[in-house]
């Protein structure tokens, strides 16, 4: 079998490689965490995903290179894409590494994303804040997650200091109109390299402190939102030429619009269910996808929620195994329980998730709440 080499060996490389050996594929990963949860199970060269020569070292042993996260460094790219096999192409890179350009890809896929504006200096923020009125949120084009890097202005009063925390970060500052969406959905798209493409079910996605909480698989929305949220995935996967995954993110609205807010060229969170809940994972098919094989079936076998596991909830979440498995087998759940053999449990860090498979979604979700760990906000 080949080798796939992954820049970057969290867990989201670890569930890549864990999919792909079953394919028969070995791998090799990249990270600067010695014992990353994906080098527990697969071969890893530990330096800095900026060492052009340790990234040399990643490509001499692999036979094709991906990545599971989008900030790779542009000098490893331009390197891998020249010494080494990169299906997904440096460009799906530098569009997804920074939210101006991310969104001028998004519009020329003809799908809507919030009204915004590039904003240079706090003359700028001034203006666009007058534009799209109050609340706004600014955002940093780079480096973002989890809601770092961002700064919901809900007064004038605001603008002064959240322009200069955010320029801090020296990267261009873009202001997007508040979108008082009525649900958060995401579509995960997979193409491959011979142009096949295919969606997964919509995720409805709750978040708590900016942090992935829940998925909930198929989303409580009518059939013709789920179609059109999958729809608009696949253009921006074509539109975009993704190889591999492209997860997208979107605001769902009263009247029914929908608003894309960011896409990401890898694994996602909101994608985990796809692990038990679907006929083929979001990991499976990456890898099918960047080694151009037949993409698998997307269907939905089960509803499913799909509820993270942070670094405040193992504890409670091991203590309570076996009262847990009795809750779920009297709500006739099966939640499927994933670590990722991450070291440290700190607070708010992703250490693992919870797939609970149910006939009905209420059940899933009752399961969830009688657990007991998850606080609710
Ligand atoms: P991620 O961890 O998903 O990469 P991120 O730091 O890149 O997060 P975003 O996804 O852009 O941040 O925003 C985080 C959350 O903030 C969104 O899921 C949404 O709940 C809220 N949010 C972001 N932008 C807007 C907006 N324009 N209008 C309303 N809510 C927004
Ligand atoms: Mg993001
Ligand atoms: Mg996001």
């Amino acid at each position: 079998g080949s080798t796939i080499g992954i820049l970057g060996g969290g867990q989201l490389g670890r569930m890549m490689a864990l999919s792909g050996s079953n394919l028969g594929y070995r791998f090799v990963t990249l990270d600067p965490t010695p014992d990353a949860p994906c080098g527990q199970i697969a071969e890893q060269i530990t330096a800095g995903y900026d060492d052009v020569e340790a990234a040399r070292q990643l490509a001499a042993k692999a036979d094709v290179i991906t990545y599971e996260f989008e900030n790779v460094d542009a000098g490893v790219a331009a390197m891998l894409m020249t010494e080494s096999y990169v299906p997904q192409g440096s460009e799906l890179l530098y569009t997804t590494q920074h939210r101006l350009r991310e969104k001028r890809a998004i519009e020329a896929a003809g799908v809507k994303v919030a009204p915004y504006a590039e904003i240079t200096c706090v003359e700028d923020l001034r203006q666009a804040v007058e534009r799209f009125g109050l609340p706004c949120v600014l955002k940093t084009a780079t480096g973002g997650y989890d809601g770092k890097g961002q700064w919901v202005i809900r007064s004038l009063d605001e603008i002064q200091e959240a322009y200069e925390t955010l320029a801090q970060a020296k990267t261009e500052l873009v202001l997007e109109q508040f979108i008082r969406f009525t649900k958060e959905l995401s579509v995960i798209a997979a193409r491959s390299p011979r142009g096949e493409v295919k969606a997964f079910p919509v995720a409805e996605n709750i978040h708590v402190d900016n942090i992935l909480h829940l998925s909930i698989v198929p989303a409580r929305v009518p059939f013709d939102t789920q179609d059109h949220a999958e729809a608009l995935a696949i253009r921006i996967a074509e539109s975009m030429n993704v190889v591999g995954l492209i997860a997208v993110e979107m605001f769902l609205t009263e009247d029914g619009e929908l608003f894309v807010n960011e896409v990401a060229p890898r694994p996602h969170n909101s994608g985990h269910y796809t692990m038990e809940a679907c006929r083929t994972s979001q990991f499976e098919q990456h890898v099918r996808a960047v080694c151009n094989l037949p993409l698998g079936d997307t269907s939905l076998i089960t509803p499913v929620v799909m509820v993270n596991v942070l670094g405040e909830h193992v504890e409670p979440l091991v203590a309570r195994m076996a009262q847990i498995d009795t809750e779920a087998s009297s709500l006739n759940v099966a939640p499927k329980v994933h670590l990722y053999g991450k070291q440290e449990a700190k607070e708010k860090r992703k250490m693992g998730h919870v797939n609970i498979l149910a006939d009905h979604l209420d059940d899933a979700l009752t399961w969830v709440e009688k657990t007991n760990i998850w606080r609710k906000k």
